[in-house]
């Protein structure tokens, strides 16, 4: 079995007078907090994107080598079956609806040809009890605070069995508690053998919890460094980020 989970070879994304990603290589060993990290359209998020299926291969070039195979992702579905979940910053819950109904959307608990709701209540509650949110499952998503319903997502991304969870700058809208509480919830669910990429902005967290960073410029990758044998200083990534 490889060290990395993940292998992105040679990735190329062009919009309309855009190249967004321009023969990017991007790794990820098995079980670590990789972050992502880049300036504002350097192209992180068209990267993550493109490994989780919103653009459908023959609109990128490049290789995605997934948990040993080589993938080609149509849709989010195909990514989502292997085990890759993407969360983003933009919440896809629907607010309407209650916690419980929110986390098996999509991948509904089924007795015959009904949804078994209690099955999914009690299911839902075991999710919410991994993510440490001490919540009624029957309280609607709208009701709940933003550090709160990122968690059901990650109680959501639980329930479909992800290997790996991808977080595009999660922390950006939370308050310094929920950022903390977060962080601290990524740390657990690897050593719960869950790999993570986290996009942030925040280089103080970033150099807090990252075990390699990898830094994206004009749609290229600037480089790759490993945060587990020396500490890499925020200086470091910001003169990787913006080139000088
Ligand atoms: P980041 O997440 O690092 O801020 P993005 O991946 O969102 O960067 O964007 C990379 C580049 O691609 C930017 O120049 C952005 O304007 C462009 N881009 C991203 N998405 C689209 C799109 N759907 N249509 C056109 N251009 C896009
Ligand atoms: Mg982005």
């Amino acid at each position: 079995m490889s060290e990395y989970i993940l292998e992105m070879r040679n990735i190329t994304k062009t919009f309309p007078g855009v190249k967004a990603l321009d023969n990017v290589d991007f790794k990820v060993k098995r079980g670590e907090i990789h972050c992502l990290v880049g300036e504002n359209g350097s192209g992180k998020s068209t990267l993550m994107k493109v490994l989780s299926g919103v653009y459908p291969f023959g609109e990128y070039s490049g290789d995605i080598v997934f948990d040993g195979k080589v993938q080609k992702f149509n849709h989010i579905y195909d990514s989502e079956k292997v085990g890759i979940v993407t969360i983003y910053q933009e919440l896809a819950l629907i607010p309407e609806l209650t916690v419980y109904e929110n986390i098996f959307l999509g991948h509904e608990i089924k007795k015959g040809r009904f949804i078994d709701w209690d099955e999914t209540v009690a299911r839902a509650k075991e999710m919410l009890k991994k993510v440490r949110l001490n919540i009624n499952p029957s309280l609607k998503v709208k009701d709940l605070g933003v550090g709160m319903q990122q968690l059901v997502e990650i109680a959501k991304a639980l329930s479909k069995n992800v290997k790996l969870l991808i977080l595009d700058e999660p922390t950006a809208a939370l308050n310094e508690d929920d950022s903390e509480n977060l962080l601290k919830l990524i740390r657990e669910l690897k050593e719960q053998g869950v790999t993570c990429i986290l996009i942030s902005h925040k280089l103080k967290e970033v150099t807090a919890i990252a075990d390699s960073i990898t830094v994206l410029r004009d749609g290229k990758t600037i480089s790759s460094m490993d945060a587990t044998k020396e500490k890499i200083s925020e200086n470091i990534i910001i003169k990787h980020m913006v080139g000088r």
